[in-house]
């Protein structure tokens, strides 16, 4: 084991969503910043080598496994851009106000929804036959620089943590990639350091100690509690988590020439907890899936398709077992209501002059609230451990349901202000309860 001799101001283990702003707002901040992530700093492109070296899965629930993505940037590098609203509401009831973040952040990045002109043909189809069956079909926000968009889809124009990152290293922070962070440091009671073992080519690798003065774990909502048990923090995912099951209907409309597309460009609730989405995926993932699911013709026949994605919230629940496993069990309820977002979704596609309709295997959009604001961590966001942090999507309120990333963003924001304390400091850091 060796010992690092620098002593930085921040260790961000992590470099997502979260910990990409964080290292960027600190390091900005004139902050010595380390961040570790375990991951490589990859090019970003789509191809099928690029993401099968960065793509995993974690069993969550059932048969159901959450992805996970090790590279620089984390899983801004595959995601959909699509994005919510903050819940600004649920967080101000745990005593953070996101607003001055989020007021900050809609100023740095490129949030809007898409006109029309940048919709797919298949998009606009959907759209039509869902407004045709009298719902309230409506466009999202998404996190897309519209200038890069010559044609329909571009994946270069999409947001990505990995630009906030290169930001940070450009303002001095130093990125070490490669460095899984195995425990963090807590010498009387307050985090002191990280230990993490650092990949040396295909077969090596070392342990290496460094230190800082305050640490903030960003590893994403099932990687985080895991380094806090593993650093000694007990009851970890002791409420736990929800994971929002998805499935989505592949279907063929004769004639239709369909174009590359933005996924989630739209959406609508059906009804309280359930949700159906615009799942009119570009050709890539398309390409990807059909093999993946025995449906080889469909290969051939990109253009013609459809795609609508049912999601249901299920109950907050599940755990972390001794040995490391998340374990969660989905109640009939969730099954039920995703029945019921069946029968719609067939109806808008059946409007749409769709046939032979294909569903895919469940999955799930994330395993999120995996950690809580006032018993895992109080209103800065520190752990029951003084000067250590968590700041990612284990901290999404299950009563704020949102696709994460801007509430990400902002939430770092929020963090390096109240760490800097330049301004938004919680008007009253609740304790964490023993
Ligand atoms: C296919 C896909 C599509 C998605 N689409 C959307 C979407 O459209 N809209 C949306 O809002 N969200 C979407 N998401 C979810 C969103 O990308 C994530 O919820 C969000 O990026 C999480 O950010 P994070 O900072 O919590 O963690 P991550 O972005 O997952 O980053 C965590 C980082 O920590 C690193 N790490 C983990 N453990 C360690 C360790 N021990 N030591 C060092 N480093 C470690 C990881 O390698 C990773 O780089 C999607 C996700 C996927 C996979």
């Amino acid at each position: 084991m060796s010992e690092d001799s620098e002593i930085y101001d921040y260790i961000i283990v992590g470099s997502g969503t979260a910990g990409a702003v964080l290292a960027r707002e600190l390091s900005g901040r004139g902050k010595k910043v380390l961040i570790l992530e375990r991951g490589q700093y990859v090019p970003l492109k789509e191809s099928v080598y690029t993401f099968g070296s960065i793509f995993s899965e974690i069993p969550v629930a059932d048969k159901l496994k959450g992805a996970v993505i090790h590279a620089a940037g984390g899983s801004s590098a595959m995601y959909l851009a699509v994005m919510d609203e903050p819940p600004i509401d649920a967080y101000r009831k745990l005593g953070i106000d996101l607003q001055p973040a989020y007021d900050a952040m809609r100023l740095q990045v490129p949030l809007a929804p898409l006109p029309d002109a940048l919709m797919s043909p298949q998009t606009h189809r959907m759209r039509e036959a869902a407004v045709a069956a009298g719902y309230d079909w409506k466009k999202k926000l998404m996190l897309i620089d519209q200038s890069k968009c010559s044609g329909v889809y571009n994946y270069d124009a999409k947001w990505k943590a990995l630009t906030f990152v290169d930001e940070a290293v450009r303002q001095g922070a130093v990125l070490k990639c490669g460095a899984l962070a195995e425990r963090v440091l807590i010498e009387d009671g307050r985090a002191v350091g990280v230990e993490c073992r650092i990949k040396e080519g295909a077969f090596r690798s070392r342990s290496v100690r460094f230190r800082a003065a305050r640490v903030v774990v960003c590893a994403g909502s099932l990687a985080t509690p895991l380094l806090l048990r593993a650093s000694g923090l007990p009851n970890v995912v002791a409420a736990g988590y929800y994971i929002d099951p998805s499935f989505t209907l592949f279907a063929r409309v004769p004639g239709l020439r369909g174009l590359d597309s933005f996924c989630g460009t739209m959406e609508m609730t059906l009804e309280e907890g359930i949700v159906l989405k615009d799942a009119n995926v570009h050709k890539f993932p398309f390409l990807m899936f059909m093999p993946r699911y025995m449906q080889f013709s469909r290969m051939f026949a990109y253009p013609e398709h459809l795609g609508i994605t049912v999601m249901a919230h299920d109950e907050v629940g599940g755990g972390l077992s001794s040995d490391g496993r998340y374990h969660k069990t989905l109640d009939a309820a969730v099954f039920d209501k995703l029945a019921r977002g069946e029968r719609a979704a067939r109806t808008i596609l059946e409007r749409a002059g769709a046939q032979d309709v294909f569903k895919a295997p469940m999955f799930i959009g994330g395993a999120l609230g995996t950690l809580r604001v006032g018993s895992d961590v109080d209103a800065r966001l520190e752990t029951r451990v003084r000067d250590l942090y968590v700041c990612d999507g284990s901290l999404i309120p299950e009563n704020g349901r949102v696709a994460p990333t801007l509430t990400l963003l902002c939430l770092a924001k929020y963090l390096a202000d109240t760490l800097t304390q330049t301004r938004n400091a919680p008007a009253e850091a609740e304790a964490v309860s023993a």
